[in-house]
Parts: C-alpha cells; structure tokens; sequence
C-alpha cells in the first residue's frame, strides 16, 4: 500500500512573527522556515509503517513556493521515498491545497493519507477534513494511534473526556496529532541520501485545478499587550483583590 503525506512548509515554531506594520499580514522575510510540526509526525508515522512492512512506498507532497523543495527533501531524509511539489507563489488556502490533494490521490491512487491536525501558521485545521470530503473518504482526524488491520484501520483519538478509538476502512484520510509518535532525528547520512531521491515539480494547472483564494483576511492584529503584575502580601490580600478588583471570584 502506497502512504501519501502531506507536508507543508511553515514559520519555524521558535520564531516570534510579528505583525506587519499595516495589518494586511505577518512580516515573515527573512525569517527560519522548517516543516510544520504536524506533519513532520505524519511523515514518521508513514516510515514506521513502511518499516513494519505494512506500506510499499510513502510519498510526501507540499503545495507553495519553490522553497517547499527543502521541505521535501526534510521528509525524504525521514525515510520518505520520493517527493511532489505543486509550485506556486500564490497564496493558498486549506481549499486550495485539500483540491491539489484530491488531484494528486487520483494520480497516485494511496490507500492511506497522512497529514497533520493543523499547520501552526495558519492554525486552520481544515485541509485533511475538506480533502476527506472531497474524496469521499473516511477521516480520522487527531491520531494519537494508528494501527492498520487488513482492509482497515483503528485509530485512537484524543477527545475531551479521553481516548476514543475508532474502525474505518481503507483508504481513508488520518490526521496527526502530537502524541502519535516522536519524530527521528535527521542525520547527516540520511540527508545525502535524501538529495539523490526522485523529486518532480508540478504545476496547479497541470492538475486543473483553480486555487484562486476564496476568503479575504481583513486585518490582522497582535494580542493586547499584557500589564505588568503585582505582589501581594498574603492570600488574603489576593483573595480580596481577585474578588474586587478583577472580580473574577
Ligand atoms: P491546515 O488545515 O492549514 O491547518 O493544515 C492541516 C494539514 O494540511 C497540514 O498539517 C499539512 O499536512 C496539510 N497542508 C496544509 N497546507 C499544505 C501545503 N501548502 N502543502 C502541503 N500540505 C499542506
């Protein structure tokens, strides 16, 4: 069974974004890129079930920039086989990407895809629930655990009140979330390998598909900056301040 994996390129996550001076986005020039850390979970995930035998092939796809190449040889150093680039300086939307998604499942027909609960910039969650949708495929969003038994696959969930673990067949669409695993460290050799994998570039219009964005951000602002704090003497004093000055009990 072939694994497909999507990983996205990202704002590392010890980078502190600002935002830009006029609103209309984040000031991200210059600044360190990696792979989300969802979705370098998803990639591990996918090698570890080719290294138990259970998948023939995992293939990793990023949607974006020429740079996003680096982020595919990141998963190709993982373990991943073999890498797709859909390049477009266009900004994309998780509809966008989940289409661009459905057209690369169609080409590559996996019986299993991976990508992560959410990407850490955009933090939409969206992209494995609409590319699911749009392949009328089972979802199994928030894996904490995968197991794949014969024609299907249990998944445990992490939900409020605990663990939920569900059956669904195969193919289906799974997305990570931070307990399934603990990504490998990438090491030096594995990144030399990873340079000689196959890695093919693609166009959206070479899978026909529009990804003229749908929604328009109207502003984008930071949080409020916090006051500085205060001492108190004693619980007492705290307790009466809580309840008469920031009456909150
Ligand atoms: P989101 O819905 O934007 O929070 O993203 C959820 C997941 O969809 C990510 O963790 C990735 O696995 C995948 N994804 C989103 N955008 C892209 C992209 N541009 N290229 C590849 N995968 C993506």
């Amino acid at each position: 069974m072939k694994v497909l994996v999507a990983v996205k390129r990202v704002v590392d996550y010890n980078v502190k974004v600002r935002v830009k001076s006029d609103g209309t986005g984040m000031d991200i020039a210059g600044v360190k890129m990696s792979m989300n850390p969802f979705d370098e979970i998803a990639v591990e995930e996918a090698v570890r079930l080719k290294e138990k035998g259970l998948a023939t092939e995992v293939v990793a796809v990023s949607c974006g920039v020429a740079a996003c190449g680096e982020t595919l040889r990141t998963a190709m150093a993982i373990g991943a086989d073999r890498g797709l680039l859909v390049e477009t300086d266009a900004e994309l939307q998780p509809l966008a990407v989940a289409k661009l998604l459905k057209a690369i499942v169609e080409r590559e027909q996996p019986g299993l895809v991976i990508l992560g609960k959410q990407a850490i910039d955009d933090d939409a969650n969206q992209t494995g629930q609409m590319l699911a949708a749009l392949l009328g495929w089972p979802q199994a969003t928030f894996a904490s655990k995968l197991e794949l038994d014969g024609e299907g696959a249990r998944v445990t969930r992490e939900v409020d009140g605990g663990l939920e673990t569900i059956g669904i067949n195969l193919p289906a669409v799974v997305t990570t979330d931070l307990r399934l695993n603990e990504p490998r460290y990438v090491t030096l050799p594995n990144i030399m390998k990873a340079k000689k994998k196959s890695l093919d570039t693609l166009k959206p219009g070479d899978l026909g598909v529009d990804v003229a964005p749908r929604l328009q951000t109207l502003k984008i602002s930071e949080p409020p900056r916090r006051g500085a704090g205060v001492k108190v003497p004693d619980v007492a004093t705290l307790v009466s301040r809580l309840k008469t000055e920031a009456k909150v009990i």
